[in-house]
C-alpha cells in the first residue's frame, strides 16, 4: 500500500529540513506515536513488536525511568561542578557492577564522547598514538572515531595511525580450521603493533567491543580474547572495551560483555541502554588510569552526569535488580538459543545461529553457501510486515540481528522465531520458483 499522505507530507518536510541522506529504517518507513514496554504503536493504531531497539533497556516509556527523571528535572539539575548526592549515588551502584580495579567513572552524554575520551586517555597515559581496531567495526560520529571507522561509509581519511585486524570466526564455513584461524589471527596482532612501532605511532589502544556486534556477532576460537589481550599489554597498549551496545546485562547473567569474556580491560566505555533514552554514558576506568588523565588534564562536560542524568541511571539499574533481567535475560537467551539452533539445522539456508543472551541472529546463506545480504534484507522486511522489528548486520550484512528490551516474554521471542521461520520458508521457495 502507498503510504498515506500524512507520511508522505512528513517525509517531505524531513527531507526539507534534516535531509533526505538522514537514514530511515525499511523500504516503507514507519512512524511511531508511542510505546509502552517491548510495543511500539504507529500512527495508524497498529502495535509493533520491537525486537530491535536496545535503548529502551527496562521498556519503551518506562514508568519508573520517566517518573524518576520528572522528578530529578522537577526538583533542579546542575552540571557536576557542585556537590549533588544522587549523582554520587548513582556513581558507586553503576561501579558496583564492575570488578575490581575498575573502580572510576567519567559521565558522558553517549557512547561517542565515551570512545573520544578513551582514546584520549590512552594517549596521554601511554604518550603514544596507535590504535588498533577490527576491520569491520563502529565507535562513534567524532573526528577521532571516524578516522577508524571500517564498518559503514565516511569521508574522514582512515587514520595513519590506525590499525585493523579482522575478527576470526568459527561459524564461516568458508574459513580455515580453528587452529589456523586463531594462529593467522595472532599473527596478524603482532603485523599490526609491529607497523605501529616502525612508523613512530607506537600502540595506545585497542578498541574493540566484546560481543563484537557489529562484526556480526562471530563465534571466536578459544583463547582468542586472551591471547590478542595479552599481546596489546605486552605491547603497552591499554584495552578498551567499547559496551555501548552490548553492555549492561543484554548478554545475560552478567553485568558487561568482558565479564562474560574473561578479559579485564583498562576501559570500558557505555552508552546507549544506561539512561533507557535519556542522554547518558561514560568511561569506567581505574583510579591509576583517572588520575593520571585528569592531574594533567581539566575534564569538563556539561550536560554528562547531572542529577536528572543520575535519576535515569539509577532507575535503570534498580529495574535490573528488581525485576532480576540478568538472569532473565540468560535463561531466556538459551531458550532462544536452542530454538534457533534447532532452525539453523532444519533451514539450509541458515548456516549458523549467532549471539548470547539477547543479542542474537542468524547468518544467511544462498544455495552455495555464500553469505546472502538480499536474503536478509528480505526477511527483516518481512518481518517488518507481520509487525516485528529486527535488522542485519555484519561485513556482508547476512546477520539478522535481533536485540530486543530485557522485558520481551518468552511467548513473544517464541512469536519472533515463528514468524522468522515461516518467513524464511516462504522468502526461499518464491526465489527457487523465480529463478
Ligand atoms: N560504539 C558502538 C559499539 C555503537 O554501536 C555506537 C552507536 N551505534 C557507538 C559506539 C556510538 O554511540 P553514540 O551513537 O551514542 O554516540
Amino acid at each position: 500500500a502507498p503510504l498515506p499522505d500524512r507520511d508522505r507530507q512528513l517525509l517531505a518536510r524531513r527531507a526539507k529540513t534534516i535531509g533526505p541522506y538522514s537514514p530511515l529504517f525499511y523500504d516503507r518507513p514507519r512512524h511511531f506515536v508511542s510505546g509502552d514496554g517491548v510495543w511500539l504503536t504507529d500512527a495508524d493504531g497498529q502495535r509493533y513488536l520491537d525486537a530491535y531497539n536496545n535503548v529502551p533497556h527496562v521498556g519503551h516509556a518506562n514508568p519508573r525511568v520517566a517518573d524518576a527523571v520528572c522528578a530529578q528535572l522537577n526538583t533542579y539539575n546542575v552540571h557536576t561542578r557542585y556537590l549533588s548526592e544522587p549523582v554520587v549515588d548513582y556513581a558507586e551502584q553503576l561501579l558496583a557492577t564492575f570488578d575490581a580495579p575498575l573502580d572510576r567513572v567519567y559521565f558522558t552524554n553517549s557512547g561517542s564522547e565515551a570512545n573520544e575520551l578513551a582514546l584520549r586517555i590512552a594517549r596521554h597515559r601511554t604518550g603514544r598514538s596507535g590504535v588498533i581496531v577490527t576491520d569491520h567495526s563502529y565507535h562513534g560520529n567524532t573526528i577521532a572515531l571516524a578516522s577508524l571507522t571500517t564498518g559503514l561509509t565516511v569521508s574522514e581519511p582512515f587514520g595513519q595511525h590506525v590499525r585493523t585486524i579482522n575478527i576470526p570466526d568459527l561459524d564461516d564455513p568458508r574459513r580455515a580450521d580453528p587452529g589456523e584461524q586463531l594462529a593467522a589471527a595472532f599473527a596478524e596482532i603482532d603485523q599490526a603493533i609491529a607497523s605501529l612501532e616502525k612508523d613512530g605511532h607506537g600502540l595506545a589502544a585497542l578498541l574493540i567491543e566484546p560481543a563484537f556486534s557489529t562484526e556480526g556477532l562471530p563465534r571466536l576460537p578459544e583463547g582468542y580474547l586472551p591471547g590478542l589481550v595479552e599481546r596489546i599489554r605486552a605491547a603497552g597498549g591499554l584495552v578498551i572495551a567499547d559496551e555501548v551496545q552490548a553492555g549492561l546485562g543484554r548478554l545475560g547473567d552478567v553485568w558487561w560483555g568482558h565479564q562474560a569474556t574473561g578479559i579485564s580491560p583498562d576501559m570500558v566505555t557505555l552508552g546507549k541502554p544506561l539512561g533507557n533514552g535519556y542522554p547518558l554514558g561514560g568511561v569506567v576506568t581505574t583510579q591509576a588510569v583517572l588520575e593520571d588523565f585528569s592531574s594533567a588534564n581539566m575534564y569538563f562536560n556539561t550536560f554528562a552526569g547531572t542529577p536528572a542524568a543520575a535519576a535515569a541511571g539509577k532507575a535503570v539499574l534498580d529495574e535490573l535488580k528488581d525485576r532480576d533481567l540478568l538472569a532473565r535475560t540468560g535463561g531466556l537467551g538459551r531458550h532462544v538459543a536452542g530454538r534457533l539452533r534447532e532452525l539453523a539445522a532444519r533451514q539450509p539456508r541458515v548456516a549458523a545461529a549467532k549471539g548470547r543472551g539477547l543479542f542474537f541472529g542468524l547468518a544467511l546463506v544462498d544455495e552455495d553457501g555464500n553469505p546472502d545480504s538480499p536474503l536478509a534484507k528480505r526477511l527483516v522486511e518481512a518481518l517488518v510486515r507481520e509487525r516485528i522489528l529486527i535488522s542485519r548486520i555484519g561485513p556482508n550484512d547476512n546477520v539478522l540481528k535481533i536485540r530486543p528490551p530485557l522485558v520481551i516474554e518468552r511467548d513473544e521471542l517464541d512469536h519472533v522465531i515463528d514468524t522468522l521461520d515461516s518467513a524464511l520458508a516462504a522468502e526461499t521457495r518464491t526465489v527457487g520458483t523465480h529463478q
